[in-house]
């Protein structure tokens, strides 16, 4: 019966788009548009694992949805629905009343509908969010399409939510917290980036991603690197930690001709872009600073270490 009075109290919202039907029956029903692909992607966070068990309901909320409606960005697409299975430990109703504002916050921001999912008791708090999204066939920026000579961007500055998850209570917090899914972005750069990817496990990790995907490699500027004013100021070695290795970004990394750039910056863009660097023919990821061969130490981050 708990069941579903949290269902009823918390999770069943009005929806924001065309939703045939949503929350309340067996499955939910949506009428894809015609010649559009279903884009779809799910994502896991677990307390402790994933967030901090001290960070705020409203922020866990914000941000399960925020990384799923990066997936669907970093493809080109629109968002338009999720799904959310929760298992909690107990029933705590101040928890619950602030992470599914928070979540439904981060649906409002971007026009997404909450159109089901499944409310279970588990020993420890996991949230899984499955995300759709529609993008016209034949138009969605995978991950193996960078070409030699291709630009690579990135949106935003990147290694503020590292910088803040190792410096609790400093304002770059925020981006820890509460990452903007660049939904606009994406959309505007289909059909003319060649290849795009998310940071969510830090700039190196994820371009190589890219680079083993379109079998090419890549020069990269250390000193373009877009870096907010509290990581400019760190020692070069813990600046290019961050900046390289940081995960939780949700910024987009892509790769562009130089003419499909010049036709993006023509668009009003709601976020900075920064061109950081090259593709290559020569395999791997070489850096420079100031034009010169530069030798970069940092580590990853391993889900499984
Ligand atoms: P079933 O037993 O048929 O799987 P449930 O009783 O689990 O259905 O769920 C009832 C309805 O509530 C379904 O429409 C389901 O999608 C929705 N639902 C369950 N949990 C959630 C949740 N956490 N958020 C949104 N919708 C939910
Ligand atoms: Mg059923």
């Amino acid at each position: 019966m708990a069941e579903f009075s949290i269902i009823d109290t918390y999770f069943n919202r009005k929806n924001v788009n065309s939703v045939d039907l949503g929350v309340g029956d067996d499955s939910a029903l949506l009428t894809p548009p015609p010649q559009q692909h279903l884009v779809i992607c799910a994502d896991t966070s677990v307390a402790g694992r994933h967030f901090p068990l001290d960070t705020a309901p409203h922020a866990i909320g914000w941000k399960s949805v925020a990384v799923n409606l990066s997936d669907i960005a970093a493809m080109g697409a629109k968002p338009h629905s999720i799904l959310l299975a929760l298992s909690l430990p107990q029933i705590d109703h101040d928890w619950l009343k602030g992470f599914s504002q928070g979540l439904y916050d981060c649906c409002d921001q971007f026009g997404v509908s909450l159109i089901g999912g499944d409310t279970t008791q588990s020993p420890h708090l996991t949230i899984t969010i499955t995300a759709l999204g529609w993008i016209e066939t034949g138009q969605a920026v995978t991950r193996s399409g960078a070409q030699i000579g291709d630009l690579i961007c990135v949106s935003g500055t990147i290694g503020d939510a590292a910088y803040g998850l190792k410096h609790r209570g400093h304002a770059l917090q925020q981006r820890l917290d509460y990452p903007t899914p660049r939904c606009e972005l994406g959309e505007q750069l289909k059909g003319l980036a060649s290849s795009m990817i998310d940071i969510s496990d830090g700039l190196a990790q994820d371009l190589g991603h890219i680079l083993q995907a379109s079998d090419k490699g890549a020069s990269i500027n250390v000193d373009q690197l877009p870096l907010s004013d509290a990581l400019q100021q760190l020692p070069e070695k813990e600046k290019f930690q961050y900046a390289l290795a940081g995960g939780d970004d949700y910024e987009l990394c892509f790769t562009i001709s130089p003419h499909n750039y010049q036709l993006l910056k023509q668009q009003n863009l709601d976020v900075n872009l920064t061109i950081i660097g090259q593709i290559t023919k020569n395999l791997g990821l070489t850096f420079l600073q100031n034009g010169v061969d530069y030798s970069v130490q940092f580590h990853g981050y391993q889900h499984f270490a």
